[in-house]
């Protein structure tokens, strides 16, 4: 097991003093990158400079090196842990990558408690199944039961998950049933189930969605108890379901296995607390444990914009306790705890191990998934959510993120750059080969110039990937992405610079090669139509009836169309009509009827884009 030093301090300590008795390991720079009897082991991503200076090998021939493996590089980026493997192995390196752990990766703790310090907790548990086996009425039904009648009552708010208490002991039900949420989570990295529930209909057996949830739960480690639902049922054959489950390795204990199987009918209630026994009994066998005096450290489970309370979140806490009045590093931001509420709305000024709670004050709203961890101060946690936002920011840019035209200007005038990837798209494979020409021809003694790939036709998924994957942009010239394609861009942090006169582009390029770019004006996009009819009036010219497919349409704003994603033509847009009236705008999924001035020409299926130009800042 992992071991380090966070929080494994006696248990009788206080609470203000675990955090700051974290004992970090060495965070210099040095640090995060360095070789140790031939075996270079790193933290964090490095740059070509520092694994060159690590491993003592020429920053060029590291270059020239992943240059002929395909991968294009500048000095000063960030490389990704396959290039920096490869070049290791290439240089009689072997390579480590340790997982830094410090507060501001808390992710990435695990947790070493001393024994002393560790109460039983109750088990996380999520009902998994094939669709209609009853796994949302078998969660109802659970919520609904009354199993000790001291349980609180009141009116039940949905926060994502519930606690049930039987004879004593509490159990921890996840509301959102199904795998699909469950895997989301687990694909963030979190794993808070510790019990899944498979929920099987007797009258119908295993299903492909039984499977895939034993796949997902075995995938996960998290054991897997079988509710063997619709009991009820004239044609409930459990006998068939305990066989079929046999041939997936689902080896009930009937069987010589280990799984434990419940008879129930979610439906009339019978089985169901045998069900519930059986969970508090596997949760026993688990030996599941936390320590509930240090701070909270877990999960978020759902959250929302409340008009009136702002960010809402419900976290489960996974080990410490959560206070009203701690502060949360939540992703990259962070608030304070100022109201918590349980599901029947009943307010707590504490929540140990395995508690879900829905929490009101926090900065922003996270996403489901998000880690959070808990700070006694204010500053400490701020602290710690700007670094973590920094980090992000770097991560998103590190490794293959792509190089921006700003950026470029910037590395420019500070000497770091020697390469730019660019990928061209062109409304002609002639202009395309120009373009590249023309692009290649501006490479200096100390900046190179590479064109990826030019090519005809409207700028692509695949361009996009390209591009990000190898630290370019893309030139557009005269053609135009989509916004589905756009939108990649913007995930993919890919700049994509349009032009429509040849000499543009490459005055740009030239400024942008000596660090003296100046973007003022930049062009907005305001939305896309799509032409669906043609009407052709003798007056008017013709109209196209269209649908707009994204952002809205402005009447007077300039537009170009595209037809393939080429360009062929921009101009003005004529009228824009919502049925017989004029309109100022025309929203995404609404359709309206349009004229481009001065053009005719239109047809079915071609696009309006319409745009503004605007101010740097404000595009
Ligand atoms: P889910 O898709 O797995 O969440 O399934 P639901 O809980 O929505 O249930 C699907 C259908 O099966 C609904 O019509 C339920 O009323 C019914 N159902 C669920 N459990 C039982 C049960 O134990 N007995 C019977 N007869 N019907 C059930």
């Amino acid at each position: 097991m992992k071991k380090n030093n966070y929080g494994s301090k006696k248990n009788n300590q206080k609470p203000q003093q675990r955090v700051s008795n974290f004992d970090p390991r060495p965070k210099g720079k040095e640090e995060y990158a360095k070789v140790n009897g031939g075996v270079f082991v790193y933290s964090k991503p490095v740059t070509v400079a520092e694994l060159s200076k690590a491993i003592n090998v020429p920053a060029p021939a590291i270059i020239k090196f992943l240059f002929l493996q395909g991968k294009l590089v500048t000095i000063n980026q960030l490389l990704d842990d396959d290039s920096i493997g490869n070049v290791c192995l290439e240089y009689d390196y072997d390579f480590k990558k340790e997982k830094l752990v410090d507060e501001e990766h808390f992710e990435d703790i695990e947790i070493v408690d001393d024994p002393a310090s560790l109460k039983e907790r109750p088990p996380v548990v999520t009902v998994m199944g094939h669709v209609d086996h009853g796994k949302t009425t078998l969660i109802d039904s659970i919520r609904n039961s009354r199993i000790v009648d001291t349980e609180a009552g009141g009116i039940s708010q949905n926060i994502g998950a519930y606690q049930k208490d039987v004879g004593g002991k509490k159990i921890t039900f996840i509301d959102t049933p199904g795998h699909a949420a469950f895997t989301a989570m687990r694909s963030r990295g979190a794993s808070v189930t510790d019990i899944v529930v498979l929920v099987v209909a007797a009258d119908d057996g295993v299903m492909p969605q039984t499977l895939e949830a034993i796949d997902h739960a075995k995938a996960a480690g998290v054991p897997i108890i079988v509710a063997i639902n619709k009991m009820d049922m004239p044609g409930a054959n459990p006998r068939k379901v305990i066989e079929e489950l046999m041939a997936h390795d689902v080896i009930a204990e009937e069987y010589g296995g280990d799984v434990i199987v419940t008879k129930i009918s979610a439906k009339t209630g019978q089985g169901i607390s045998d069900l519930l026994e059986n969970i508090v009994l596997k949760a026993e066998m688990l030996e599941l444990k936390a320590n509930p005096s240090r701070y909270a450290i877990g999960t978020v489970l759902e959250a929302q914009l409340d008009k009136g309370e702002g960010p809402k979140a419900t976290l489960l806490v996974q080990n410490g306790s959560l206070n009203a009045g701690d502060y949360v590093v939540v992703g990259e931001t962070y608030g304070k705890v100022r109201r918590m509420t349980n599901e029947y709305r009943a307010v707590l000024k504490t929540a140990g191990p395995s508690t879900p709670v829905s929490v009101i004050g926090l900065s922003s709203v996270p996403s489901a998934g998000d880690r959070f961890m808990a700070f006694p101060e204010e500053r400490q946690a701020k602290e710690i959510a700007e670094k973590r936002k920094e980090a992000k920011t770097i991560a998103s840019r590190g490794g293959s993120a792509a190089l921006s035209l700003s950026d470029l200007n910037a590395l420019v005038n500070a000497g770091k750059i020697q390469d730019i990837n660019i990928v061209v798209k062109a409304d002609s494979d002639g202009t395309a080969q120009a373009l590249k020409a023309n692009l290649e021809k501006m490479s200096t003694d100390s900046i190179k110039v590479h064109v990826l790939s030019a090519s005809a036709g409207a700028i692509s998924d695949n361009d996009v990937l390209l591009a990000s994957a190898s630290g370019a942009f893309i030139y557009g010239f005269n053609v135009r992405p989509d916004a589905r394609v756009r939108q990649k861009a913007e995930e993919n942090h890919v700049e994509i610079r349009l032009h429509k006169i040849i000499y543009e582009l490459l005055d740009e390029m030239e400024l942008a090669m000596k660090g003296m770019v100046k973007v003022e004006k930049v062009e907005k996009i305001l939305g896309q139509a799509e032409i669906r009819h043609i009407y052709k009036i003798s007056k008017v010219g013709t109209i196209g009836g269209s649908y707009v497919t994204s952002g809205l349409m402005k009447a007077g704003s300039k537009v170009r169309l595209l037809r393939n994603g080429v360009v062929i033509y921009e101009g003005t847009l004529g009228s824009l009509k919502r049925f017989k009236d004029d309109a100022k705008e025309v929203k995404e999924g609404y359709e309206c009827g349009l004229t481009i001035d001065g053009y005719n020409d239109i047809k079915e299926g071609d696009i309006v884009e319409g745009y503004e130009m605007v101010d740097k800042e404000a595009a």
